[in-house]
């Protein structure tokens, strides 16, 4: 299992998101952006996943995901 943080997935606190996959860690922190940050939710949801700023996002979300130590 490996943990991010929410900052770290461009969220805006320092709540720790764990998954064991990158799909799994993507869908815990969709839950806690829905929970803390509705808002910002809200606006990923009207993105486009073939939104340039999607594709940057995912990016950078793989590379940290690979980053992050097994816990
Ligand atoms: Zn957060």
């Amino acid at each position: 299992m490996k943990t991010l943080t929410c900052a770290q997935m461009g969220g805006k606190c320092d709540v720790k998101i764990t998954g064991s996959t990158e799909d799994e860690m993507m869908a815990n922190g969709m839950k806690h952006m829905e929970e803390a940050h509705p808002e910002m939710a809200a606006d990923i949801k009207k993105m486009d996943r073939a939104d340039p700023l999607m594709v940057a996002w995912a990016e950078k979300f793989k590379a940290d995901y690979a980053a992050a130590p097994e816990m």
